[in-house]
């Protein structure tokens, strides 16, 4: 089956034009990070490619070392904001595997011994929870 065509007005491409806020911890070239508004657990953060693509499957696969660079640098800085024991890198390709949002993006989630991850596009979260756990993974990037 052919895929669905790449969507300019997605959420992601909004958040990338800055047409639409976010939480902003990392940006560089070509990988934005920012938090994610319905998180899975504290820390949730999504690590997004600026290059258009659905996801993993439509990808320029030139472009993944240096995401997964960001996504391991990013991992390193949740797990230290949040003292926490491990960290989950989860990635879905098109609806049937859970994918919601129609740009490339891999969450990262810090995780704790015994607490399971909450439902996957739950609550939305605090806009201030989200700035000050934004805060504490901006610092962890800096240090
Ligand atoms: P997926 O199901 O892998 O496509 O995940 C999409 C993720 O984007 C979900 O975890 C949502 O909570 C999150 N999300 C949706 N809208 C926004 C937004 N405006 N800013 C940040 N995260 C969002």
């Amino acid at each position: 089956m052919t895929e669905a065509a790449y969507d300019t007005d997605n959420i992601f491409a909004k958040i990338l034009r800055g047409e639409i806020p976010s939480q902003r911890v990392y940006e560089d070239e070509a990988v934005v990070a920012f938090m994610d508004v319905m998180p899975q657990g504290p820390g949730h953060t999504l690590v997004v490619p600026k290059a258009s693509s659905r996801n993993l499957l439509d990808a320029d696969p030139s472009i993944f070392g240096h995401l997964l660079s960001v996504v391991q640098k990013v991992a390193l800085a949740v797990k230290k904001a949040f003292g926490a024991d491990g960290v989950t890198v989860m990635q879905f390709n098109e609806p049937a595997s859970g994918q919601t949002v129609y740009h490339l993006h891999v969450h990262v989630i810090p995780r704790f011994e015994g607490i399971p991850l909450k439902p996957h596009t739950g609550q939305m979260e605090k806009p201030e929870v989200l700035a000050e756990n934004a805060e504490k993974i901006r610092t962890a990037l800096q240090s």
